[in-house]
């Protein structure tokens, strides 16, 4: 930031980002979409955060929101359906200086791409991962996603999706060596913005569940719950995402949640008479693949072709 310093000069950082720093094409979302919610946050948290756009990669598979590296200037790679993750850890192992964020879909995560997701969730990496849940695929009109509500028609359930929904949640809380897991909504800019903040700024993979409104296939999905705050339960705790006065008396209903007892976080996923927002859990030792990965890194081409020469040379006959 700009100041007055000791000596009284100015100090002038040599590049200070703002918000248009980041900007990349015209977002094409639907009027509406909980996706440009998520965008403006995102933005805000690299110009908060004064991440060079050079040093931001968005990764993305196929989805609505798999658009999301089109719309921010920084490196972006929008894959294949379900491969956001893969490539987003092949992207972190080779280049660790990287600030990565995943943007995926509940049908780009939890059907097509539910294995990778499993594994990456193993791999914990040093990532942002935003699965943004509208419950349905949007991009190819209205057909049932892994999170559609049973009951609910689609086009390729009419009559209404006949299996109960999956949640990400409950999901990512039986995932081997998971450490970050919360959920947020589109329509709370505030916890919205906190949420991102916490995940960014925890190392590994900072797992966040958003519940993204899509005003063209499923409007009444979340309405219920945007109208009526006293149907969401706000998890606090001191070490759990600091939600600040707005957000405090929007939502009244609050619970008291340590992020460290997996077993009662998982007792929250599973509650339906409400939806629980927040941190869920949190393990800050879970092992980093990154440690791994990144071993070896800045090598010079000699020294690996002459570790590669002698372990030949034991081979000489
Ligand atoms: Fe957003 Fe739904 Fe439109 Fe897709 S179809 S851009 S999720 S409002």
């Amino acid at each position: 930031m700009f100041g007055l310093t000791n000596d009284w000069s100015l100090d002038v950082p040599e590049r200070y980002f703002t918000l248009e720093s980041y900007d990349g094409g015209v977002a094409r979302w639907c009027p509406g979409c909980g996706d440009f919610a998520v965008l403006s946050a995102v933005q805000r948290i690299a110009r908060d955060e004064q991440i060079p756009p050079e040093k931001l990669a968005v990764m993305s598979g196929i989805g609505c929101s798999s658009r999301f590296p089109h719309y921010m200037h920084a490196y972006g790679f929008h894959g294949l359906h379900g491969r956001a993750l893969p490539v987003a850890c092949g992207a972190k192992a080779r280049r660790p200086d990287l600030d990565v964020w995943v943007a995926t879909g509940d049908g780009d995560c939890c059907s097509i791409g539910a294995g990778h997701w499993l594994h990456a969730t193993r791999y914990n990496m040093d990532m942002v991962v935003m699965l943004f849940d509208n419950s349905v695929y949007g991009l190819t009109k209205k057909q049932t996603s892994p999170t559609t509500p049973q009951g609910f028609a689609t086009n390729t359930h009419p009559r209404g999706a006949w299996l109960p929904p999956l949640n990400p949640v409950r999901t990512m809380l039986g995932f081997p060596n998971v450490s970050f897991v919360a959920r947020t909504v589109d329509w709370n800019p505030l916890h919205l913005h906190q949420t991102l903040l916490a995940a960014y700024h925890h190392r590994g993979m900072g797992f966040v569940h958003v519940l993204q409104r899509c005003p063209t296939y499923t409007p009444e999905v979340f309405e219920e719950l945007r109208t009526n705050p006293d149907l969401t339960l706000l998890m606090t705790h001191e070490t759990g995402i600091p939600a600040g006065d707005a957000v405090l008396r929007t939502y009244r209903n609050q619970a008291e949640h340590d992020p460290s007892d997996l077993e009662a976080a998982r007792a929250l996923a599973d509650r339906n008479d409400c939806l629980p927002i927040g941190l869920f859990y949190r393990d800050a030792n879970a092992v980093v693949y990154d440690d791994y990965t990144n071993e070896g890194i800045g090598t010079s081409d000699e020294t690996k072709l002459s570790v590669l020469a002698a372990e030949l040379d034991r081979f000489a006959i």
